[in-house]
């Protein structure tokens, strides 16, 4: 049960001599000065006055000043750091930092009405999730400091007073994870409309994803740049989703992999099976550049949705029908394999096995099987786009996990593509943990 917390800092009332000090040992210093946000509380100095989610300067042992962090009472993650400098209000830290992350999207996000906004460490704002899905916002508050009411408000205000004529904004909603809020010894609150009416929309995503048949296209026109024309364009080869910001196992719709979709039309081909296929990212997006697709998942809410996806792009399916399987993935793979079944184009986008770093071992023998089981039914010629989105497996690992499996299945598997999660998405190289998502595209010989 939660314990309810108290006191969470006020930090409109913040001023910075009296803000508290936390002094870290040499360890967690040498972490802050490899540029990773993450303290340890075994790397801090009790701490024991501190309120929940208070703003705090971190010191060296010897009493340095290395910046200005988040704390939190119950994460093992005492502190995060927010800024080398001294910050006294965090309300407009926030503000700004969520201007400057809604800039960087509007310079390297394209062609899609639907992107994470802010990603907490890697917009520098730990613990604050935004995703944007056409005219809806959908929110997700992950920290203490984040939870603090003056620090929602500000959070609520820079976005209508950003966005409201911008995007047309309807609805901003809250999706809450229990289990954090557990964690963070936070009071319980429920999934809810914050501000505007609505939370259902329609997404589109990759206008400009032409693969193979790019050749037979028209060029799409030339854009001029900071027009308005980072919205979707050509819009009959977009791809389109039904999304439900209060619904779903994630918020709606998978929008680190909406690069990878595109990425995987260029080569996908004749017969694709797309498994652990969720509302249908990858196989909408290959059905175009495809004879047949197949998509697999094991839950069925996940296929209807896949299957009202469908029909939304009736056009763009052009009378091909996907065939939706309820099935458990690994079976299913060995009974095809077992049966002889071959594909052209294989995907592989499994949930994270390795939710801590004791399930790696474990993590990278599932990997392992289910590529193999995979490239057993490889065509030649054939694509493999494999994922995993394990943040503890690193890019090293998983690269290693699909050439055992390559050599295990006696194929010289090339590597086309070494992927990672969309730019909406940002890959802060001190930050190890933002390169979770991996997604190789291999062709077998
Ligand atoms: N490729 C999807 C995202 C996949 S998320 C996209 O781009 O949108 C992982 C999916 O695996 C979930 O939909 C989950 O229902 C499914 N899943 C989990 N375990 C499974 C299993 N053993 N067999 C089949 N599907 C499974």
């Amino acid at each position: 049960m939660a314990k309810r917390a108290s006191g969470l800092a006020d930090n409109s009332s913040i001023h910075e001599s009296s803000l508290p000090i936390v002094l870290l040992s040499p360890r967690g210093t040498a972490r802050v000065k490899s540029g990773h946000p993450w303290v340890y509380r075994s790397d801090i100095s009790p701490a024991e006055n501190l309120s929940p989610g208070a703003l705090v300067r971190v010191l060296d042992p010897r009493g340095k000043f290395l910046g200005t962090a988040l704390y939190s009472s119950s994460s093992q993650i005492a502190i995060r750091m927010i800024a080398r400098d001294q910050i006294t209000d965090l309300a407009s830290l926030v503000s700004d930092r969520i201007r400057a992350a809604l800039a960087y999207r509007q310079q390297f996000v394209a062609d899609t009405n639907a992107y994470r906004l802010v990603f907490s460490e890697a917009d520098f704002l730990p613990g604050l999730i935004i995703d944007r899905y056409n005219d809806v916002l959908s929110l997700q508050i992950l920290t203490q400091a984040m939870d603090a009411e003056p620090i929602r408000g500000a959070i609520i205000q820079t976005l209508i007073a950003a966005l409201k004529e911008e995007i047309n904004l309807a609805g901003i909603v809250e999706r809450v994870d229990p289990r954090i809020r557990d964690l963070e010894q936070l009071p319980p609150r429920q999934s809810a409309l914050l501000w505007g009416k609505k939370s259902e929309t329609i997404i589109t995503m990759n206008a400009e994803a032409k693969g193979l048949s790019e050749k037979r296209e028209p060029k799409a026109e030339k854009r001029e740049p900071n027009s308005q024309s980072r919205e979707p364009r050509a819009e009959s080869r977009a791809v389109r989703f039904h999304c439900h910001a209060l619904e779903g196992q994630k918020t709606g719709a998978f929008l680190d992999q909406r690069e990878n979709y595109a990425a995987a039309t260029r080569y996908a081909h004749g017969r694709a099976l797309d498994v652990f296929c969720y509302q249908g990212g990858f196989a909408l997006h290959l059905a175009p550049h495809c004879a047949s697709v197949t998509a697999v998942d094991s839950s069925r809410p996940a296929l209807e949705m896949a299957d009202q996806n469908a029909a939304l792009n009736r056009e763009l399916l052009n009378g091909k029908e996907i065939e939706w399987i309820e099935a458990n993935a690994f079976d299913l793979l060995r009974d095809y394999a077992a049966a002889g079944h071959k594909y052209d184009t294989i995907v592989l986008d499994p949930p994270a096995f390795a939710k801590t770093k004791r399930d790696l071992h474990k993590a990278l023998s599932g990997y392992k099987e289910l590529n193999l089981r995979a490239l057993k039914m490889l065509a030649s010629g054939g694509i493999l786009v494999t994922c995993s989105c394990s943040f503890h497996v690193s890019p090293a690992d998983f690269l290693g996990v699909v050439a055992d499996a390559a050599r295990d299945a006696h194929k010289s598997l090339r590597l086309l593509e070494n992927r990672g999660a969309a730019k909406d998405h940002p890959n802060v190289l001190t930050i190890p943990e933002a390169a979770y998502l991996k997604c190789l595209i291999l062709v077998a010989p």
